[in-house]
């Protein structure tokens, strides 16, 4: 099997061929946490898990290395500690935890390393220090700014010369800065919010800086893949490049550059003033992580996606059907096509189009490859059980405790409870689980 990625540095796709066919490499960023990740970030959790397994099925479950970080220091986190009155580490180890579960609960294997960026200041004040040494970097009122007129390649990934940037970027403009594109490495901290001591100050880091140095430590100067949805591109991973390609005396960072497309609700953009925001959690209140799993797949990794309550139910029923067919199937397999198709760019659509086609054997292989446990009771709801009517079931019965007709409550929940639906009344009122 030949793999293909398009990369993004090229902008084609490429015969991948890993620097090191016994550790290859991967690095993906990973969520700021301060509050609990919406389906949007889901999806390159999803989209890089599914290579993730694809490279462990082609190298070797221990010839695979995927980091993917937890951005711990943030101003998005300072400000929701002190809102939520709280300590930060307080927020963060909660908020990280949260999105653990999350994303387990989406089918998604736990990385090679989960580094959190605060336990990697040490390695990025040794960065800055390097870059300020190689004038790539000079320090300005505590601030220490990357030089981007020093690197003379600065905007490759993105293909947008200084000057186009100036002109379509929202960059702040300080008068510390020798250009205006020039970006943060390291900022002063006041005393109530994080900071460390470093040759500039008592100061944090800023954010580009945090992934070059957790990759450089955790994976090298050079890897093969580095991932993150498509909004990632310009300035985050930009300014990863010029940092890590200043500070390792012009290596190469990442051979192979990939993004995610961008996920919408209904068509439109997820807000929260427009009430189509929703949490991984609350969806999974809803529907099973295997239905929110597949119908992340049935989209191309770099298309835009439009996520519907209708396509969940496709989903739904689609991997009912498989779960009927192949859950029972002890010897599963891979089929050729539909490994071509994945490994054609992760062409999931494809490679699920191909189940349909497919004996029950290599649908249960199939499943299995992108994640999927076969076995799983998970989904045995039914097609006439889906969200929507469950609610309506859960609205009846609190209608009828209201009217204190305990008979009919209790008939509508051992109802529920025969077709494998646990209610749990709490005190914001009753919701539901799959029996498992
Ligand atoms: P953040 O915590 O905002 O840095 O986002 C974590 C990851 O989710 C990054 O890789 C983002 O590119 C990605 N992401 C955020 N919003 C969306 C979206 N609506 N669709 C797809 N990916 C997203
Ligand atoms: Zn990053």
């Amino acid at each position: 099997m030949v793999l293909r990625l398009h990369n993004t540095l090229t902008r084609d796709k490429v015969d991948f061929a890993p620097l090191d066919p016994k550790n290859v490499r991967m690095y993906v960023c990973g969520p700021t946490v301060y509050d609990y990740a919406h389906i949007g970030n889901a999806r390159p959790a999803i989209v890089f898990d599914v290579l993730f397994r694809l490279l462990r099925h082609s190298y070797g479950d221990a010839h695979v290395t995927f980091v993917r970080n937890i951005t711990d220091v943030d101003d998005k986190i300072n400000a929701r500690a002190a809102e939520e009155k709280i300590s930060i580490a307080d927020l963060t180890t909660r908020t990280a935890a949260q999105y653990q579960a999350d994303v387990q609960a989406l089918g998604c294997l736990p990385p090679t390393h989960e580094p959190r960026a605060t336990h990697y200041i040490g390695q990025m004040i040794a960065m800055v220090e390097r870059l300020v040494a190689s004038g790539h970097a000079y320090a300005a009122q505590g601030h220490v700014l990357f030089d981007v007129e020093s690197k003379s390649d600065y905007g490759k990934l993105s293909r947008r010369s200084i000057n186009e940037m100036l002109a379509g970027a929202r960059v702040e403009v300080a008068p510390y800065k020798k250009n205006t594109m020039d970006f943060v490495l390291w900022k002063p901290s006041d005393a109530d919010i994080p900071g460390w001591e470093s040759p500039w100050g008592r100061g944090r880091p800023g954010w580009h800086l945090e992934c070059s140095a957790m990759s450089e430590s955790l994976l090298g100067e050079t890897f093969d893949i580095h991932g993150g949805g498509i909004d990632l591109q310009f300035p985050h991973h930009e300014n990863e490049i010029a940092q890590s390609e200043c500070a390792h005396g012009g290596h190469p960072f990442a051979k192979v550059w990939m993004h995610n497309g961008f996920l919408q609700v209904e068509g439109e953009k997820m807000s929260k003033s427009l009430g189509n925001f929703f949490t991984i959690r609350e969806l999974l209140d809803d529907w099973p992580g295997e239905v929110l799993r597949l119908n992340m797949l049935r989209t191309h990794y770099r298309q835009p996606i439009d996520w519907t309550a209708h396509s969940l139910k496709e989903s739904w029923k689609i991997l009912e059907r498989w779960y009927d067919d192949a859950g029972a199937m002890a010897s599963p397999r891979l089929g050729e096509k539909f490994l071509a198709a994945l490994a054609d760019d992760l062409n999931t659509p494809q490679a699920l189009a191909e189940l349909h086609q497919e004996t029950p054997e290599a649908v249960a292989g199939g499943l299995s490859l992108l994640g999927f446990s076969v076995m799983s009771e998970s989904i045995a709801a039914k097609p006439e059980l889906d969200a929507t009517s469950i609610n309506h079931a859960i609205a009846a019965r609190t209608a009828a405790r209201a009217a204190k007709d305990f008979k009919e409550s209790d008939r509508i929940r051992d109802e529920l409870l025969a077709k494998g639906i646990v209610l749990k009344d709490g005190a914001g009122g009753t919701t539901w689980e799959v029996k498992r």
